[in-house]
């Protein structure tokens, strides 16, 4: 099977972000020769590097829970997940998780899951919120408002509710975490070639047969996958399997802040992080002091859809500053707001029901690892294994569309229905929001 040269090999990964390089791990591992294309500078430079990084287990699918699940018992064994280890590698931080609901919540569509699946967790009324976390105003702000509406700066009122996780986590540096799936790949002999771009997909009658570059070059290779990210959508159009799919990716502009931690609201003191659907944010304590606060897409939050992210500033902006950070502030009165914005822009690859696609298409041998829709980083150490079944089961010949493969997890030892991850899925009944 390794046919490697130059211009040939067994599969081609477009994009070195933190999916591509644990694609090419896994497929290197078990014995195909892989080259990965990327036309960033750097492995993991892409959107990976400006994730927060924040693995948790509140998906609306099962499979959504078990993938993040098992994922959560890779990053704790990282080390040994790698394989191979050269250098600094990515640290895992433990945090518990607090969801506090917005009115009517149904919190049973997660916790039916947690409780399958042996995930402890805690139902939290206002009194049990309040006595743990008494730097918190637990009252109601709903509906998430703007600052430029009246309704943002009224006081709370009624009782939150929600629940706590114990587990979960974030990993310190997630473009690191890339490098070190792609380090271990390129020991085991996968060839990572930096600063090209794909700029055509190949075919022979209905079957991929390699790779166009931008300086001119072929790379032959029966299987290409598209693991380009918020610059999915690009690839696949090359590829002309856009229109046979039902789901569509497309590129959303996220922007995430930091702020200073407030004494009695640290990663010291309290290390939880928090999906606050009351006001309308996300926030995790960092070991540095600060708190980074990002958008959970409230209705009133303005969306930003971008053709092309090469396109874009990737400056915070004011407006999405104050937005978020005083709905914080709100949450937590201790917490002071600097003037100025600090914190970061890039891009989600948004689907439609904000669940990733693991699939084949209806190109032969075309795969794609895309649509991962703000919320697939904390599964980076699982997605190579599911794709590399996937790939080996359609290889074979196996009929996925119709009989989807099973994935056995065996760290939590759950199945993972690909299903779920179909091109041609009836949307997921979830969130509507990067929590999936
Ligand atoms: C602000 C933000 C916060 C997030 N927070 C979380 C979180 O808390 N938890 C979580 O689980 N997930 C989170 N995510 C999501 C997670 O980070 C992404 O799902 C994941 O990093 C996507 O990785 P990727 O490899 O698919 O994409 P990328 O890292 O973007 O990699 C794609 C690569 O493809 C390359 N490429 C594109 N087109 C071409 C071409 N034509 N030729 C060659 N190369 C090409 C690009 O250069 C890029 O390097 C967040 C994402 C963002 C943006």
């Amino acid at each position: 099977m390794n046919t490697q040269s130059n211009h040939m090999t067994d599969v081609i990964i477009i994009g070195a972000g933190v999916v591509g390089a644990s694609i090419a791990l896994e497929l290197q591992r078990s014995g195909r020769s892989v080259t990965v294309i990327d036309k960033g500078e750097s492995v993991g430079g892409g959107s990976t590097s400006a994730s927060s990084a924040l693995i948790r287990f509140n998906y609306s699918t099962r499979s959504g829970v078990v993938a993040a699940w098992e994922s959560f018992h890779r990053w704790n064994a990282w080390e040994e997940h790698l394989g191979y280890v050269n250098g600094p590698i990515a640290q895992f931080h433990p945090l518990s998780m607090l969801l506090l609901e917005p009115p009517g919540f149904d919190r049973s569509s997660y916790l039916k899951h947690f409780n399958e699946l042996g995930i402890p967790f805690e139902e939290l009324d206002e009194k049990s919120l309040s006595d743990n976390y008494p730097m918190f105003d637990t009252g109601r702000f709903w509906p998430p408002s703007l600052p430029n509406d009246d309704q943002f700066f009224k006081n709370s009122e009624g009782k939150l509710g929600g629940f706590f996780v114990p587990y979960g986590g974030f990993i310190d540096d997630p473009q690191l975490a890339a490098q070190n799936l792609m380090d271990a790949a390129r020991h085991f002999g996968a060839k990572v070639s930096l600063r090209t771009s794909v700029v055509e997909i190949k075919k022979t009658k209905n079957k991929v047969s390699g790779v166009k570059l931008e300086n001119g070059e072929v790379i032959e290779s029966s299987i290409v996958i598209n693991a380009a990210g918020p610059w999915s959508s690009h690839i696949n159009d090359l590829a002309g399997v856009s229109e046979l799919m039902e789901m569509s990716t497309k590129a959303m502009r996220q922007e995430v802040h930091a702020i200073p931690a407030p004494a009695e609201f640290n990663f010291t003191n309290t290390p939880v992080m928090i999906g606050d659907l009351d006001l309308g944010f996300y926030t995790r304590p960092q070991p540095g002091g600060t708190l980074i606060v990002g958008g959970v897409e409230a209705d009133c939050d303005p969306v930003f859809w971008v053709e092309d992210p090469d396109d874009d500033s990737l400056n915070p902006t004011v407006d999405s500053w104050e937005a978020l950070v005083w709905r914080l502030a709100k949450r937590i009165p201790g917490a002071s707001v600097p003037n100025r914005p600090t914190g970061l822009a890039s891009h989600y690859d948004v689907t439609p029901d904000w669940t990733p696609i693991y699939d084949r298409t209806d190109l032969g041998g075309f795969y794609i690892a895309c649509g991962t829709s703000g919320n697939q980083f904390k599964n980076a150490p699982l997605i190579g294994h599911l794709m590399n079944q996937l790939i080996s089961a359609c290889e074979a010949g196996h009929d996925h569309d119709n009989d989807p493969v099973q994935v056995l997890c065996p760290m939590v030892n759950e199945i993972v229905d690909l299903g779920t991850f179909s091109r041609n899925r009836k949307p997921v009944a979830g969130t509507g929001t990067v929590l999936g």
